[in-house]
């Protein structure tokens, strides 16, 4: 077996393992491995061991690797934040936009969807670390602009997407991924999409078993199968010196 399909089993046995400790269903929990900076030729050795789902933050850099792997069965997320000039890009790979987060990007989204005459999955990214680094919405806004949202046919929301604090607190990372948790509780009460919107999109490599005892629906994780990535990208990953 390669280093990254062991990580991969690693990675995927021990979200089973927090899936079953937060007593919920096997398979309750997605789980989206992250590419962002890794060469085609690994994340095709990821594939090859099974993965799928796969994650990219930037467009371009998304663009290139779904196009160089050309395979059909892989569904690609764009998980990063996401310029509203670069809509027509992204829906060339992306299935799923997890980094949702002001109207201006659902309004460009919505017009290049109805032009090509088709749906799209997203989560509304939000800021409950409360850092100004971090984008998304802040948890206040979340029922308004769901209302706002609903105006769009072409979108799909079904749920939300946060980065907890970074820092090796758990207490705060915990307190960030309830605060997400609590904001979906509402809003499948409360919004118009309703129930529709379960999803949490919630942990990375150095917090997902956290992020799934919370109620994390989808993990989002790169470095735990791929090893360390270069500064100043390499923060959450607690076998790294320095990060958490
Ligand atoms: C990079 C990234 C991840 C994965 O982080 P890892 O430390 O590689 O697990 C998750 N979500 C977002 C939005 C990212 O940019």
């Amino acid at each position: 077996m390669t280093e990254i399909a062991s990580n991969l089993a690693a990675v995927r046995s021990s979200i089973a393992e927090a899936t079953e400790l937060s007593g919920r269903p096997a398979g309750a929990v997605r789980f989206v491995l992250v590419t962002k900076t890794v060469d085609v030729e690994r994340v095709r050795e990821a594939i090859r061991a099974g993965a799928a789902d796969l994650g990219e933050n930037k467009v371009q850099e998304g663009r290139c690797k779904a196009e160089a792997l050309a395979d059909p069965a892989v569904r690609w997320s764009m998980i990063g934040h996401l310029q509203s000039n670069k809509v027509k890009d992204v829906l060339r790979f992306a299935r799923e936009v997890q980094s949702l987060d002001r109207l201006s990007l659902a309004a460009a989204l919505e017009k290049r969807l109805q032009h090509l005459g088709r749906p799209l999955d997203v989560l509304v990214q939000v800021n409950t670390s409360g850092e100004p680094s971090k984008f998304g919405l802040s948890p206040e806004s979340v029922p308004g602009f769901l209302r706002e949202l609903s105006s769009f046919d072409a979108l799909r929301p079904k749920g939300f997407m946060t980065l907890a604090t970074f820092t090796p607190d758990e207490a705060e990372v915990r307190r960030c991924f309830r605060v997400l948790r609590g904001i979906r509780d509402r809003a499948l009460n409360d919004a118009p999409q309703g129930a529709a919107l379960g999803e949490l999109s919630m942990g990375m490599s150095g917090d997902y078993r956290w992020a799934v005892e919370e109620g994390a629906t989808i993990v989002r994780v790169g470095q735990a199968v791929f090893g360390a990535r270069p500064l100043p990208d390499s923060h959450y990953w607690p076998g790294v010196a320095g990060t958490r």
